[in-house]
């Protein structure tokens, strides 16, 4: 069940006063209980590190509370990398975890000594010409291919996914490296996104355990740190139950008392690198009923669209849809409530049974925290809605603004244009 909005309909309203919508806005108060939470239920492991994945949020005011609050920063971009630098995030708080990534980029992050985690073996080599020589600590991502199995729609099944290695290369890798001078090592892998099953979580672990054990044994090398990756989904319907953490923490601490500390690979580092479970039930998307009309279906159309939030028209996506000050009214209507992108997908909610909606009504989209703002779009010429902050003292703050047409247009040379015939 998705997290209450923290706002009552006359704060809303005063707020789109000063801030019309649409717009995201965050609870900083839930997003440090949440993490706090989170770092609690694997406290079990004393240096445990969640790496907050920055492209599910990727706003520098957010990852500064959550690098308060002990988190490191997943980056898969430059651009990540360099607002994980802005919050003070450096050293091994960042895990580089990218793929087809350009030799600049691993520069930049070897040069902030950031951790570089490698998609593929062949990464070996283009890492030494890169930077001249290979770092001191190199993660690798692992693909499980068939080994793993229920993989979830998102990200699919592993033997048809892109990323990481096959078991046979990790062999190989990590005996290259070690010839090579690396001296810690790390072992990554992520095989579900928005998964709700828990025992997932802990077969994942027991698998990295087990390719742990095997990379010690052929090669001499110890895992220092595993990641195991994000994935960790968020009940973004009202019937679904959150991931219990604790059991999670705590069935990956007996198989490490099992597997890990016998082998004599204790102490080693559990990290995940999460996004959507940490920010995604405290982000709202805030959007006003702008039209009605009624054809074959009720439609509301909105001041947001796809553009703004992307998940429902691209996977399909449920979230919840709550109209301000009408928590209470009953569902006696059915809407497609829609934005105004020229695309049929662009609906925020299907078939959906709500409170009669009336034209000014203010529509709060739940669980938009994490891949809400940041997998936004400019087609058709749309213009993403800015960010706001509530802060714990009750004040909003803005940490981005909407999107301008100067800023949509920044990258055109518009002087030649003028003079073009
Ligand atoms: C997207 C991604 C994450 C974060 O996933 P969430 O579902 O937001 O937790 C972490 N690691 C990698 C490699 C990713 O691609």
């Amino acid at each position: 069940m998705s997290s209450n909005f923290p706002l009552n309909h006359d704060e809303l309203s005063k707020l789109t006063k000063k801030f019309p919508t649409p717009f995201y806005i965050y609870d900083e108060k839930a997003i440090r209980e949440n993490i706090r939470y989170f770092t609690k239920a694997f406290s079990i492991f004393p240096e445990f590190r969640e790496y907050f994945a920055v492209k599910a949020c990727p706003n520098p005011y957010i990852l500064k509370i959550l690098a308060e609050e002990g988190c490191g920063a997943d980056c898969s971009s430059l651009p990540e990398l360099m607002l994980s630098k802005m919050v003070g995030l450096k050293g091994d708080y960042v895990m580089f975890t990218s793929n087809e990534t350009p030799a600049s980029e691993y520069q930049y992050a070897f040069a902030e000594g950031d951790i570089i985690n490698l998609d593929d073996i062949t990464h070996i080599e283009f890492l030494r010409k890169s930077l001249g020589k290979l770092p001191e600590t190199i993660c690798f991502r692992y693909n499980p291919g068939q080994a793993k199995h229920g993989c979830n729609s998102i990200i699919g099944k592993p033997e048809e996914a892109k990323y990481g290695c096959t078991r046979e290369q990790l062999i190989e890798a990590y005996k290259v490296c070690k010839a090579g001078g690396v001296k810690h090592f790390g072992l990554h892998t992520m095989v579900a996104s928005n998964e709700l099953n828990p025992e997932f979580f802990v077969d994942t672990a027991k698998l990295v355990f087990e390719l742990s054990l095997e990379i010690k044994e052929k090669c001499g090398v110890n895992i220092e740190f595993v990641d195991l990756g994000g994935g960790i989904g968020i009940p973004y319907r009202e019937e679904q139950k959150k991931v219990d953490l604790e059991y999670v923490a705590n069935e990956i601490h007996k198989l490490y008392e099992r597997m890990i500390v016998p082998a004599g690979l204790d102490p080693m580092r559990i990290c995940f690198e999460c996004g959507r479970p940490i920010t995604g039930p405290y982000g709202w998307l805030v959007t006003k009923a702008i039209h009605e009309k009624h054809i074959y279906r009720e439609y509301i159309g909105t001041d947001a669209c796809m553009a703004d939030l992307m998940r429902p028209g691209m996977y399909g996506s449920y979230h919840e849809l709550t109209v301000s000050g009408k928590e209470n009214a009953p569902k006696d209507h059915v809407y497609d409530v829609v934005g105004s992108l020229c695309e049929n997908c662009d609906k925020f909610a299907v078939q959906r049974p709500l409170p009669k909606i009336d034209i000014g009504d203010l529509l709060i989209i739940h669980d938009a925290g994490a891949h809400g703002r940041a997998m936004g779009f400019n087609y058709n010429g749309k213009l993403r809605a800015g960010e706001l902050l509530l802060r714990e003292n009750g004040e909003v703050m803005q940490i981005r603004r909407r999107e301008t047409v100067e800023d949509l247009f920044a990258t055109l040379d518009l002087d030649g244009v003028a003079n073009f015939r």
